[in-house]
């Protein structure tokens, strides 16, 4: 029946290929394109299922012929295709949602600015604790349309950005999570933050009375979006301000969850992942465990034995008495802020590389509190060496990742705490985040 209807998908990436194998496992008249190389993993696939793909173009005949797209989150809504289809109501959807009409498992979805991937693997390690039949989705492993179509399981932890959200209308989440919103992607959204604040807020459309909002009350845009709004959703707030009767908060030392499902209180030195935000991240998963009737043991445990995640506040071994920590994916001020706080004092920083505009005066008190030497680690460092100068009694210039872990090691002294959280992108003397973040371990391990 399904064969009248034909889909296109517009890119051949993890989603596209993924969307591409369900809508052929379900029958459908299935078209790949993609306007650059696909790459030879994805071709192999495609081919493997005999589904017909071009590369390099977009054949625009065969595309305006279908009956619904299924657009990569990578394309933005201003590519001329996608303003075409859309003029000619050609209904443009994400993998998500195509994926999300093919399985009744349980959506536990997680957006934000920050905190996504932390928070989505630590749900993910607390599911698979509890002997749920859990997959991981959304940018993070597999896409969701492909374990729809050859394992569907019971229940999908979901790692959404805002641009797949902006493809998703009939989608819904079990469990909503919204870690936080600071302005990002704006060029996406027309320069306005309203539109990008919508875009997140889609995590919560068509959820109903039975489903479960979690989200950051300590969050001011979040908060006063919520008193704009009617939501009919049941409400899980976190905060470690304020005490709340439900949901997470922080009392004294201990981290408390409170619902009609959960009264549980630890120990906040107990979680495994340190700092404010990790202390929401934990919280927002904590929640989530409630929610599905996880005991508390395994909750608490999950919580206290997740292992973090590479090159987020990433702990490595300790060398002669100094510790080591790989931030590399702390590209922006923001980041590298939370990653400051959860310092103890006497912290030899590593920062530098691409500087997206950043204001080094936000990190000053912190810098002062807790820096002891800096290792600029970029082409240019003027930036730095203006913020910090006579501020910070040692700044030093290094240009690879070997002399920057040399010159921070001999400055720590035998005992203070080297850390890589750069608050800058990494293409100046790196392929990638990734990559930055693998030559510190690398050299860190020549030590
Ligand atoms: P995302 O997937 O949203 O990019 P990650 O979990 O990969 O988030 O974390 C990216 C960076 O943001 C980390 O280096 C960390 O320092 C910081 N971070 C993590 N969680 C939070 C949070 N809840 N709030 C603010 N910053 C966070």
């Amino acid at each position: 029946m399904n064969m009248q209807k034909k889909i296109v998908v517009l890119g051949a990436g993890e989603s596209g290929v993924g969307a591409a194998i369900l809508a052929k496992s379900k029958g459908f008249d299935i078209f790949v394109s993609d306007k650059g190389q696909v790459s030879s993993t994805y071709s192999k696939i495609l081919n493997d299922y005999n589904i017909p793909f071009e590369e390099g173009k977009h054949s625009e005949d065969r595309i305006l012929e279908a009956n619904e797209i299924i657009k990569s989150p990578g394309i933005p809504d201003s590519a001329p295709l996608v303003k075409k289809l859309v003029s000619l109501d050609v209904p443009v959807i994400s993998e998500i949602e195509f994926a999300g009409r093919y399985s009744k498992a349980k959506m536990i979805c997680i957006t934000g600015s920050n905190g996504k991937t932390t928070t989505t693997l630590l749900i993910y390690h607390m599911l698979k604790k509890a002997g749920i039949n859990v997959g991981l989705a959304g940018n993070i492993g597999h896409s969701l349309a492909r374990q729809v179509a050859e394992n569907d399981f019971t229940h999908y932890v979901v790692e959404l950005s805002s641009f797949q959200l902006d493809g998703m209308q009939q989608f819904k989440a079990d469990i909503a999570i919204l870690m936080n919103i600071t302005p990002d992607h704006l060029d996406r959204y027309d320069y306005k933050m309203g539109n990008y604040i919508d875009s997140k807020f889609r995590i919560i459309q068509n959820q109903t009375e039975n489903d479960a909002f979690i989200f950051c009350q300590d969050d001011e845009i979040i908060t006063k979006e919520l008193q704009q709004i009617s939501v009919q959703v049941q409400k899980h707030p976190f905060s470690i301000y304020e005490c709340l009767p439900k949901g997470a908060s922080l009392k004294n030392e201990d981290l408390i969850i409170k619902n009609d499902k959960i009264n549980l209180n630890m120990k906040q030195r107990e979680l495994s992942l340190k700092g404010k935000h990790n202390t929401y991240n934990s919280m927002a998963a904590g929640i989530a465990g409630s929610i599905l009737g996880i005991r508390n043991e395994v909750i608490r445990e999950s919580l206290s034995d997740f292992k973090g995640v590479e090159h987020r506040l990433e702990k490595l071994k300790s060398i002669s008495g100094v510790d080591f920590i790989n931030d590399s994916k702390a590209t922006n001020i923001n980041s590298t802020w939370y990653a400051l706080e959860s310092m103890d004092d006497r912290t030899i920083w590593i920062v530098g590389g691409v500087d997206k505009g950043n204001d080094y005066s936000e990190l000053m008190d912190l810098v002062k509190e807790k820096v002891e030497a800096i290792v600029c680690l970029g082409v240019d460092n003027t930036k730095i060496h203006q913020a910090f100068e006579g501020v910070i009694n040692t700044i030093v210039n290094t240009e690879s990742m070997k002399d920057a872990v040399k010159v921070a090691f001999d400055l720590a002294n035998d005992d203070a705490t080297v850390l890589l959280s750069p608050a800058c992108a990494s293409f100046d003397l790196f392929k990638s985040y990734e990559d930055r973040g693998k030559q510190f371990k690398e050299e860190v391990g020549k030590l």
